[in-house]
């Protein structure tokens, strides 16, 4: 955590990254109510001869207002002598998990102020009444289809808007969410919120402390994980909660493939100042085609694991996604994220502004508005682009150009060497001497389905997916007499639906 909370603070830092404000409020200059002539109201009043009955009940009533109005004053000064304040926006990183660490923090005080002293029913209530704990709360719902369409949601309680007490270390924390109900974040159409946390200015230090804490917390939660974005209007949106990292070694392709590309990327992120010293945009992208099934998204869901890096996928074919959409979504890629555009063919379709048969004029991305996007404005961060097809006869050849890709790479049917990869990936601690293996290997070779052990191609009509191959083993889980006895089933492809 870069953040920085200063003694004699100026009145504001904006530290990296959670790019707080803070405001440190000493100015004592303002609204400080005087003394008059020698200092007493009253004794000025005494020798005024106008202070007559009639005119004495008004003026106290004056000096009342008076007090009350030094009173509010005299708050204000304390305030500003006195407390410190960081406001958190919605737009910022650390609004969403400074708000989550926040209940799970206030969920254990409470439950750690249980146990101590017992759960009886009245210590319930009285906990509830002066445990410093939430009673508004919001709730936020996030729902993940799966591919076999099961829809799962997840629901997380966070602070709702309004004031909430905190106590930590010592310090007690006044949190005010606030919803604007007029203004809205133009590109979300969400309304705008803040969220200010106050407390005493001695104990301005433990900020960095609940920032860092808080952060760790997020950064925990995503340990071992990959994010998936979608996009949703004219941003980018998780979707679902963060998955868990498909390991590399689980994605087979041909010998040599994988690493290949790897390396690419590796010697890619390592090369910034090679990149800002020549002038060149820092951008790199791959293309990668080859028939469904192939291993093309497992394999960039795998290498952003691999990388520690989350994904941000759009599809070209997505009716309603315009060129400036595309455009604009690709400047605003979140931090460590690879891009993958699926579907890219779906462009060429489109040369020119097309109108739908319902008459939905430019419902999708053109091929010029492709090149535009992934050209884009010179943009100095870095950005690693996936573009994948089905179809790779029906791109041009302007898209394969240094910058927007610099990389074409096949993922093609079966060969010998991933089937054998395979069935080891899903046999190997059954099959010690490799006899099965073996024995597998000579059925597809008979059924034409692979290459022999010299190399001999079969019939390209003849092939199969390692998609398909997987939907075999998996159907014959730890069955290997069964994968082989169905292998036949593999010229169908039965499992590639
Ligand atoms: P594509 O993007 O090429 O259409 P996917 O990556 O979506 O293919 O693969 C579909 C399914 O098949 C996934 O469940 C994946 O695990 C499996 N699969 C396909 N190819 C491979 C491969 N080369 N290695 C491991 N699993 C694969």
């Amino acid at each position: 955590m870069g953040m920085e909370i200063n003694g004699q603070a100026k009145d504001q830092g904006a530290p990296s990254p959670v790019d707080l404000i803070l405001q440190q409020r000493r100015d004592a200059s303002q609204g400080v109510l005087q003394p008059s002539g020698d200092g007493s109201l009253f004794s000025q009043l005494a020798n005024n001869p106008l202070f007559t009955a009639g005119f004495g009940l008004a003026g106290l009533t004056a000096g009342l207002g008076l007090a009350q109005k030094g009173v509010r004053h005299g708050a204000a000064l304390l305030r500003r002598r006195m407390l410190v304040d960081v406001e958190i926006s919605i737009k910022d990183d650390s609004y969403a998990w400074f708000l989550h660490w926040m209940t799970l923090y206030q969920q254990s005080q409470l439950h750690g102020a249980r146990s101590a002293v017992g759960n009886t029913g009245f210590m319930e209530s009285l906990l509830q009444k002066f445990t410093p704990g939430m009673r508004h709360l919001s709730i936020q719902t996030q729902k993940v289809e799966h591919s076999n369409g099961a829809i799962h949601t997840h629901f997380t309680l966070i602070p709702g808007p309004g004031k909430h007490v905190l106590r930590y270390k010592n310090a007690f924390i006044f949190v005010n969410r606030v919803r604007e109900s007029k203004s809205r974040d133009h590109q979300t159409g969400r309304p705008w919120e803040t969220v200010t946390l106050t407390t005493l200015y001695s104990h301005r230090h433990i900020f960095e402390d609940l920032f860092t804490e808080a952060h760790a917390y997020a950064a925990k939660s995503h340990e071992g994980k990959t994010s998936i974005y979608n996009s949703w209007g004219a941003e980018w949106r998780q979707f679902g909660q963060p998955r868990r990292k498909r390991p590399i070694e689980s994605v087979i392709l041909d010998k040599g493939v994988k690493e290949r590309i790897v390396a690419d990327v590796k010697d890619f992120m390592g090369s910034h100042q090679w990149y800002y010293d020549r002038g060149i945009p820092y951008r790199r992208g791959y293309l990668l085609y080859g028939p469904p099934g192939s291993g093309k998204s497992s394999f960039i869901q795998a290498l952003a694991g691999e990388l520690d890096y989350d994904i941000a996928i759009l599809n070209l074919s997505e009716r309603g996604l315009t060129d400036d959409r595309l455009n604009h979504l690709l400047t605003i890629i979140p931090n460590r994220t690879l891009v993958l555009l699926e579907d890219v063919d779906a462009a060429f379709s489109n040369r020119r502004v097309q109108t739908d048969s319902d008459g939905y004029r430019g419902a999708n991305v053109t091929f010029s508005g492709l090149l535009n996007a992934l050209d884009g404005v010179a943009s100095a961060e870095e950005r690693i682009i996936f573009l994948t097809t089905n179809h790779v006869e029906r791109l041009d050849e302007a898209l394969v150009r240094p910058g927007r890709v610099d990389m074409t790479v096949r993922f093609g049917e079966a060969t010998r060497y991933q089937v054998g990869c395979l069935w080891d990936r899903f046999y190997g601690e059954f099959d010690t001497e490799g006899s099965y293996k073996e024995a597998f290997l000579k059925r597809l070779e008979e059924l034409g389905l692979v290459e022999d052990a010299d190399g001999r191609k079969p019939d390209r009509s003849r092939s199969t997916s390692t998609a398909a191959l997987q939907g075999l083993f998996l159907y014959n889980k730890g069955n290997m007499e069964g994968a082989i006895e169905m292998a036949e089933a593999l010229v169908h492809n039965v499992y590639e639906e």
